[in-house]
Order: C-alpha cells, then structure tokens, then sequence
C-alpha cells in the first residue's frame, strides 16, 4: 500500500514567505457525473515571522458551525504581519459533509473523527484524515480543532482535551484550556477514541485541543462569540499573536472520566427531559422519561443518572431509539 497521498495541494506548504495565500486540495473522485473529478477543499496559509506554526480546522463534523463561521472570518480579517508564526487554516475539512450539513460524507459515509490516521487508498474522508496525518500534522506543534454537539447534541461551551500520560503534555494541555476563554474546561477520558484527529496531533507529538461550543445543527450569537474567544484565546497562549483583550474569568476544569458519565436511552420513543443543559444533578436523580409512540398506553420508562454531575451535554431531537445518547455529566477535577 502506497503511503503517500493522492491528495494534491496547490500551495507549497513549506514556502515560508510572509503573506496571506487561498489554495486548495484536490481530493481525486471519479465517479459518474464527473469521471476526473476532484474534491476542492479550501486551505489558508498565514505567514508572519519566525514563530510555531498552527493548524486550525473546523468542519471536521460538516454540521457543526461555530468554527467554521470564526475561521472563514481570520482568513478574511487577520492581518498576516501580525502573526509570529504561521497559521494553516481548513474550515471546511471534510468539505462534502460541510456542503451536507451532516456529521458524516455522503459521499462514502464516512465520520471523519472517526477514521485517523486515515487510509490514502480509502475513500474520500478517509483520504482526508490520511493527508491531514501525513502532511499537516507533521509541520505543526499547536492545533486546535472546532466542534459542537451537531445535528443531534447541544454541549456548554467548553474547551475539550484527552486525558494524556504523559505528564508534561498534561500540563501543556490544561494551560491551553485555561487561555481558551470558555467557561468549561473538559478533560475526557471515557471517549477516549484512538481515530480522532486530535488523538492523531498528540501521537505526533502535537500540542493538540478541541472545543464544543453548541449544536442543535445551529449557530447563535453567543456560539460564535465563544468560538471566536476560544480562537484568539489559543492564538495568544501558542505566541503567534498578540491582542489586547480584557483578561476573562478561568474555565470550571471537569473531567469526563467514565462510561457512567453517559446517559443512553433504553427504547424507542419520545423523551420528555425532566433536567436541563448546565444543571447539576445527583446519582439516580430522574433525567426524564420515554413515551411510546406507538402504544400512549403503555407506562413511560424512566431513565436515571448513574453519577452525579454537570450536565455539559444534552440530546436534542425529542424522539430517541434505544442506545441514543440522550445526556451526558462531568465532574470537578479533582473529585
Ligand atoms: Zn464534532
């Protein structure tokens, strides 16, 4: 198996010159309509002076919206001489799934964050998440990679890292989730899935941090503000920017440690929540229960938290099937 992308990128990636520059990646896809078709991807480059470089990416999750509005703005807006370093900037990573609005690519359905280090003979995502892997990752020491719940979940805002072994890049990451200017700082163990890009950054060694901000498959004012507050805030802490802005309160730090911190339905129905997104509940509290829909006789079945904790993260369609996520809770670091 060849290990080199069949992506193409149309600006040199190593060329240093200071400046702003709009390219593209061409993402082969041969298919029916479009027998040479490529994938055209938006890439960035901002290059200031001698400084780290960051690779910044939203649209990870196509339907996740926050980081894709605060990044098409700084490629816009952000004056290129001002920055110590360089910025590679995707707000539109898994561009199929972004023009979709869906988490997932129509295309091969593939769920980008779940498919690093990628397969360069793989389908379209999976040879995204194998270029950004190979050739993106590597020139980069800081990342940082824009969610939110999407169509189906709505989170807090938080600023989001894996729990990391090794003790010094623990303390890396938890001082980049102070400067990130939200008001949750969430350290996840429980999903501690091995195919997500930021999981990829930190096995190359890459200071890497995610946030979730909203969801709902929507995008408010508030939303886009803390994703803006979150950019900036870590554009700061990395020293590839310098802003005056007045200093913000530091996050609430939690923990997302176990299995028990997820709240799953058990049938299919309606689920009518009895607590809200952001209340704190307690072991065994009732979080609602589910209706039938095909049978309004039958008793409702309740569902209870197994832990007590912050609700961070909320369902939001009404209508569940058994396995659904429909909360989940984080907890105090340090308890
Ligand atoms: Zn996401």
């Amino acid at each position: 198996m060849s290990a080199k992308s069949r992506i193409r990128c149309d600006l040199d990636l190593d060329d240093r010159t200071p400046g702003r520059r709009l390219g593209r990646l061409s993402i082969p896809h041969s298919r029916h309509e479009s027998g040479y078709g490529v994938i055209p991807v938006p890439i960035a480059v901002l290059n200031g002076g001698e400084g780290p470089s960051v690779l910044l990416t939203a649209g990870n999750h196509g339907d996740e919206y926050e980081g894709q509005a605060v990044l098409r703005d700084l490629i816009r807006e952000l004056d290129p001489t001002r920055l110590k370093g360089r910025l590679i900037v995707l707000p539109a990573l898994n561009l199929p799934a972004v023009l979709a609005g869906r988490r997932d690519s129509p295309l091969d359905g593939g769920n980008l964050n779940r498919l690093f280090p990628g397969d360069p003979n793989g389908g379209p995502t999976s040879m995204i998440a194998h270029f950004v892997d190979t050739e993106l990752l590597p020139r980069v020491s800081w990342a940082l990679d824009f969610h939110s719940g999407g169509s189906s979940m709505e989170y807090l805002p938080c600023a989001m890292v894996r729990a990391a072994n090794d003790p010094a890049l623990a303390v890396t990451l938890k001082a980049a989730m102070l400067a990130m200017r939200l008001p949750l700082g969430l350290t996840v163990q429980a999903t501690q899935d091995t195919r997500t890009l930021p999981a990829a950054g930190l096995a190359r060694g890459v200071a890497h941090v995610a946030c979730e901000i909203g969801g709902g498959g929507s995008l408010t004012p508030s939303s886009a503000a803390a994703a803006e507050g979150a950019l900036y805030g870590l554009l700061c802490h990395a020293g590839v920017l310098e802003l005056d802005t007045p200093s913000a309160p530091p996050p609430r730090l939690m923990n997302v440690a176990g299995a028990d911190h997820f709240l799953f339905a058990t049938a299919r129905g309606l689920f009518v929540p009895e607590v809200a997104l952001g209340q704190t509940v307690t072991a065994g509290q009732r979080a609602g229960r589910i209706l039938s829909i095909e049978e309004p006789e039958r008793p409702p079945i309740a569902l209870h938290f197994a832990r007590a904790g912050l609700v961070v993260c909320r369902r939001v369609p009404a209508q569940v099937a058994p396995g659904d996520c429909v909360a989940h809770v984080a907890t105090d670091a340090g308890t």
